[in-house]
């Protein structure tokens, strides 16, 4: 086997082969044990992913620039002993991270610019997007915002009050974005005084959350959350982020089923990833089983290009044949938009699918 060099800290932590941690499917625990009980060793992941330390090259952590993050439910998707899993390969820490390239840098949306104070991105028309909080249930190896400035987003009830003026002040903001980080780590209650402060504001007509949870941790969609989310007089729209086929299981499905039940528009946003979903029939099958989830395509990103991402990317030409060749597999309601962004644009720029 081609051995992969994988970011891990020298003093390797002793293993316990017994005591194998690995969530039992029947007894789920509650999404904050779920998230406190998150891996953040390199080693541990391994063993629970049946991979062989030995099967791969420590390289120095010194490469690790972005903790490694990932919960036990989204674990348990991945297949075991293969070290190149498209689950796995999302979150792994490999060598290659610490190559820099040219035009791969860290701020690749010049977000620092369209930070109109802690805690907003006003860049759109119409859309505000406000930074909920820094962190993340897991952490996405090509995520565009691992060099972001989170500290000085943190959140607070201050920025929260500071933002509710922000956006009352505005009339030309129809609709809120929450996103992160992932705005779903926030507690029920914090939401819920967020949500119903900006029911309130009456030009604001539409909530957008951007989350990655419902699929890392399934049980975050609470009855509590549903509750405070169906009732407001917000059209209200989630985007999930899901990437490949098999990040949809019984339990993510389970947990989208109440959303819709509650008239949430349910949308898809992927990272087109090289090694992960870079072929036609996987992007076809995402799409289909994605739809058969109740949740429809929306955006396929190009990768943004930060640094330590490079190994990740897909040539514009490239991704536009291979969504052309989904086209036509596909109705156009599965088609995802494939887009990128250009810092100074007033919208994500569409790429059109070369036929
Ligand atoms: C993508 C994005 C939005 C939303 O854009 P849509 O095209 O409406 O999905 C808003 N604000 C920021 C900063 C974004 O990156
Ligand atoms: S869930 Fe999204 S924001 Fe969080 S690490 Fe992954 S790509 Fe980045």
């Amino acid at each position: 086997m081609k051995k992969i060099s994988v970011i891990i800290p020298k003093s390797v932590p002793v293993l316990h082969p017994d005591s194998d941690t690995r969530e039992k499917e029947k007894r789920p625990r509650s999404w904050q044990a779920e998230l406190s009980h998150a891996v953040t060793d390199v080693a541990e992941l391994l063993r629970l992913t049946g991979n062989r330390i030995e099967d791969i090259l420590p390289v120095n952590p010194k490469a690790l620039q972005f903790p490694l993050r990932v919960p036990h439910p989204y674990i348990q998707r991945i297949v075991p002993g293969d070290i190149n899993d498209p689950l796995l390969r999302q979150v792994l820490p490999v060598s290659l991270e610490a190559e820099q390239k040219p035009g791969y840098i860290t701020d690749p949306l010049d977000e620092a610019s369209t930070n109109p104070q802690p805690g907003i991105i006003h860049k759109y028309a119409g859309r505000v997007l406000l930074i909920l909080t820094g962190s993340c249930a897991i952490n996405c190896r090509y995520c565009f915002r691992r060099h972001f400035a989170y500290k000085e987003n943190r959140n607070s009830k201050k920025q929260w009050l500071r933002a509710l003026d922000y956006i009352r002040n505005d009339q030309s903001i129809t609709e809120v974005i929450y996103s992160g980080g992932d705005p779903l780590l926030n507690s029920d209650k914090n939401l819920d005084y967020l949500t119903r402060a900006i029911a309130d504001i009456s030009h604001v007509k539409r909530l957008r959350i951007h989350t990655r949870l419902p699929v890392v941790i399934p049980q975050r969609i609470t009855p509590g959350l549903l509750k405070s989310l169906a009732g407001n007089r917000l059209k209200i729209a989630m985007v999930v982020h899901i990437n490949h086929h098999n990040e949809i299981d019984k339990r993510v499905k389970t947990a989208l089923k109440p959303l819709r039940d509650h008239d949430i528009t349910l949308l898809n946003q992927s990272v087109l990833l090289k090694g992960i979903n870079d072929r036609a029939a996987l992007l076809t099958r995402l799409s289909e089983a994605l739809y058969d989830a109740g949740v429809l395509p929306y955006y396929l990103h190009l990768l943004d290009k930060v640094d330590g991402a490079a190994h990740f990317d897909i040539s514009q030409t490239e991704a536009q044949k291979l969504v052309g060749r989904i086209a036509a597999n596909l109705p156009g309601y599965l088609v995802p938009k494939l887009v990128t962004e250009t810092p100074g644009q007033v919208a994500k720029t569409p790429l059109l699918p070369i036929l």
